[in-house]
């Protein structure tokens, strides 16, 4: 079948499409109608099924591969490595069920998840699906702050955590921040679970917290029954990253989830049983939770877990994984992969890759330059892929498991089966012609897979994604694209980073785009600023591959003059930017996306915003002091 065949009938007959597709897991009692859409925007999926997420991922393949890895969880940190089977695995997750229910978790409780990369967050996870607890895990990273909007928001009775984390081989302490995160909410977990890596001290609040060695010891025999839940009950709550302010609580179902993660390993990854997977993301995103933990497992393959930056002991640390564990499919992001192309390739060609099928990347643009170095040195094809924590799965890519589709540089690639994708004007709601700049939409219903609502708040789930055009109730990703006339798409930035230049609207993607393509740059990042005259300029700031190379101020202006020319050159004019900045670091959220608001907010002299996310708050000084110079 032609991938544009199998994508016009999943549009065209949602119900026949998904039923098909969900022959990819299993049912303990059969679904009675595959969608509800009687109240849109929500959408129910297979409804009246009874399914569970951790009954696919691990008992389900206990009968064919008992032995074959499951988990395995690697730390350069603590240089740790270790493999779990089916069968491990099973046993694990149902020691910290009966630990859960012990501490008097009941189906529907939150637990929150506040945990480095180890295997046992992969066994919380698991647990909580196993006896329907909705699991929240939170980035390890956050600080106190953070986690406790999280905790208030959730109201977990239970807690998982432990006392440290580990980066670029110092400890990072979690407990002390948790200890705060409580301090500071109003909701009090009843109970907290910590796992003692021996890493940082660790005092127990009598009364409230728990030691999971322990209690592990009291329950090694423990069998704990799945508790089978309907396809719509909740499965978890996961915040998006918060780039563009207050993070939103994305709640997912259980059945369309497990059906849409199926679905995608056969069609989008093609991963088969007996693989192995290695994401090398965070379980505190949706990458973790649905390439990481759920995905590969619920496909039969294997899953790396990684704790360690992608260049200690060297920068060949991941494909030496890659050679070792003959990983099939890898996925990660643009940042992580502009990192590794500042170290020599020599370490990344000592490796046997001949396993390695794909590299899948995505979370933020992937620019023409980084995706051909990394092309070039694997050898493999790069799939961009894009989607949202709220969508849980590839909106725009590839399906090479259902035909070899081309990929287009520049482009995450055409619209997902399931997903009614178009290009609106803002203005007038319509549908833009190819090529025509406008917001990328979805008509509803969302397939399976994609957030059921925000957590407790319905109304601001239809106030927030479904109320921004007129005319129609359409999905909004609040990112800007285009399609072209082959129906590939590409996105130009987020609606809020858009610029207004004497009344021509440019993305600040473009423009990124265009400056990377000077061969001095190695990131850059663009934002909009007031201008009395023009409404707006463009102001860049850019990381410089040799900063050695520019030591005069002379030579600071001709470098920033050729940067301008190569932006009227590809794009006109209008977009050049008013000044280039060379900096030596961009502020970043903690899952790697640029925070242009706060860049923007430090321009117009205002104060940077919700700093909740960022991951080095020294980035800030640098913009700050370039834009005094
Ligand atoms: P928040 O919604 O809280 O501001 P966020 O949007 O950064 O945070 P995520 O859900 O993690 O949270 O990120 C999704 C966004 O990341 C997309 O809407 C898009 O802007 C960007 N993105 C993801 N993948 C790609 C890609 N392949 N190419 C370009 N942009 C991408
Ligand atoms: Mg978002």
């Amino acid at each position: 079948m032609t991938y544009a065949a199998f994508y016009q009938q999943s549009i065209q007959e949602p119900a026949t499409f998904w039923d098909q597709e969900a022959k990819l897991i299993d049912w303990k009692e059969p679904y009675t109608q595959v969608l509800d859409y009687s109240r849109p925007p929500f959408a129910k999926w297979f409804v009246g099924g009874q399914t569970n997420l951790c009954y696919n991922a691990v008992d389900r393949w206990l009968a064919t591969q008992a032995d074959k890895a499951a988990l395995i969880a690697i730390s350069t940190e603590t240089n740790t490595e270790n493999v779990y089977s089916f069968a491990e695995l099973d046993r694990e997750v149902q020691r910290m069920a009966a630990i859960m229910l012990g501490l008097g978790v009941v189906q529907g409780d939150r637990v929150l998840i506040y945990m480095p990369m180890v295997a046992e967050a992969a066994f919380a996870m698991l647990a909580c699906a196993r006896i329907g607890a909705v699991h929240s895990v939170v980035f390890g990273g956050f600080a106190s702050k953070s986690l406790a909007t999280r905790i208030d928001d959730a109201k977990p009775v239970l807690i998982v955590s432990a006392d440290a984390g580990m980066r670029g081989g110092k400890a990072v302490p979690y407990k002390p921040l948790l200890d705060e995160a409580i301090t500071l909410a109003q909701h009090k977990p009843a109970k907290v679970l910590l796992i003692d890596r021996g890493l940082d001290p660790m005092p127990l609040v009598a009364g409230r917290d728990v030691a999971y060695a322990t209690l592990r010891e009291q329950h090694l025999d423990a069998k704990v029954p799945v508790t089978w839940l309907e396809s719509n009950a909740i499965s978890y709550i996961l915040y998006t990253s918060g780039t563009t302010g207050n993070p939103k609580g994305v709640q997912r179902d259980v059945g369309g989830y497990a059906v849409a993660l199926a679905s995608s390993m056969k069609h989008i990854f093609g991963g088969n049983p007996g693989e192995t997977y290695f994401a090398t993301s965070d379980i505190g995103w949706v990458v973790g939770h649905s390439y990481i933990v759920y995905g590969p497992l619920i496909a039969g393959m294997a899953t790396i877990m990684y704790e360690g930056t992608p260049i200690r002991p060297d920068a060949g640390i991941w494909w030496s994984i890659v050679e070792k564990y003959k990983v099939t499919r890898m996925f990660s992001a643009p940042t992580a992969i502009r990192v590794l192309k500042k170290h020599p390739s020599e370490l990344m060609k000592k490796y046997d890759l001949s396993s390695l099928k794909a590299l899948y990347l995505a979370g933020e643009p992937l620019d023409e330059t980084t995706s051909s170095w990394i092309s070039g040195e694997l050898g493999v094809p790069i799939i961009d892929n894009y989607w949202q924590t709220e969508t849980g799965w590839p909106i725009l890519s590839v399906a090479r498991g259902i035909e070899n589709t081309a990929t287009r540089l520049g482009s995450p690639g055409v619209a997902m089966y399931g997903y009614k994708v178009s290009i609106i004007n803002e203005n007038t709601g319509a549908e833009c012609a190819a090529n025509e700049k406008g917001v990328l939409a979805i008509q509803g219903p969302l397939p399976p897979g994609c957030l059921q609502t925000v957590y407790g708040d319905d109304q601001r789930f239809v106030q927030t994604y479904w109320s921004n055009f007129a005319h129609e109730q359409l999905y909004s990703t609040f990112d800007w694209g285009i399609k072209d006339a082959d129906g590939y798409y590409f996105i130009l930035g987020r609606t809020d980073d858009v610029i207004n230049v004497a009344g021509h609207r440019l993305g600040t993607r473009e423009i990124e785009e265009s400056i990377s393509s000077h061969p001095q740059i190695s990131e850059v990042a663009v934002v909009g600023v007031e201008d009395k005259l023009k409404g707006q300029v463009a102001v860049a700031f850019a990381i410089l591959k040799h900063p050695e190379m520019v030591v005069s101020e002379e030579g600071r202006r001709a470098l920033e003059a050729e940067v301008m020319a190569v932006v009227d050159k590809q794009l006109g004019a209008v977009a050049r930017p008013s000044r280039v900045h060379f900096v030596a670091m961009l502020p970043k959220t903690r899952s790697g996306k640029l925070l242009r608001r706060s860049i923007q907010a430090i321009c117009e002299g205002r104060d940077a915003g919700d700093l909740t996310t960022i991951e080095d708050p020294a980035s800030l000084l640098q913009i700050k002091a370039a834009v005094i110079a």
